[in-house]
């Protein structure tokens, strides 16, 4: 069984950023659900028991993959934002291959908001680095994770199924996206650049 993560932070302390009743709906309902989903599935289904998350994400379809993934998504989503003033910095090493990679901090956030905004419908937009340490940008669809298939690590996510900012931003998508950044939880994403492993989320949901 899994339970829905502690946040990192008070539900109401992203706000303006993400309102009382945004982050409500958001994490006590729609996250919740996706959790109490999976939990369904591993009552009647003996083969995912003792699994971590990650692993169940890496060897599911349909139902089990699309609940399990939102799962994961969700909760690395939380982590990777902080209140406003409270992200840190990158790391030196990130910053050196954001520099490298997009060539610039405000690069990466004028692609990485562009490409929230070309996700087409639901879906995530993921800072990832490969297995050489370079940097990419990926967008993927409804549920699905950068990391399967041997894709890469990610390092920060923003959320643009419309759930995720309808309450607050209404059908503004790009001022959601351009205020994620100023929320930034740095000391988070560094983390998973310097593992490049796909994080353990697990640990947090048991
Ligand atoms: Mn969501």
């Amino acid at each position: 069984m899994f339970k829905l993560p502690q946040l990192p932070y008070a539900k109401t302390s992203l706000a303006p950023f993400l309102g009382d009743e945004q982050m409500t709906f958001h994490y006590e309902k729609h996250h919740k659900a996706y959790i109490d989903n999976l939990n369904k599935f591993l009552e009647t289904d003996p083969s995912l028991k003792g699994k971590s998350l990650e692993e169940i994400v890496l060897s599911s379809t349909g139902g089990v993959f699309n609940n399990s993934a939102q799962a994961w998504n969700h909760t690395f989503f939380w982590f990777n934002m902080a209140p406003a003033g409270q992200g840190a910095q990158p790391s030196s090493e990130l910053a050196a291959a954001v520099t490298r990679d997009f060539g610039s901090l405000d690069e990466l956030k004028a692609k990485f908001v562009d490409g929230g905004m070309k996700t087409f419908g639901s879906g995530w937009i993921w800072l990832c680095v490969d297995a050489a340490g370079k940097l990419s940008l990926v967008s993927t669809s409804n549920a699905a994770v950068p990391f399967t298939n041997n894709g890469p690590v990610p390092l920060m996510v923003a959320d643009v199924w419309e759930h995720a900012y309808y309450v607050d931003y209404r059908n503004a998508r790009q001022k959601f996206l351009e205020t994620f950044w100023s929320h930034v939880n740095w000391t988070f994403v560094s983390e998973n650049f310097a593992s490049k492993k796909v994080r353990d989320l697990t640990k947090a949901m048991i």
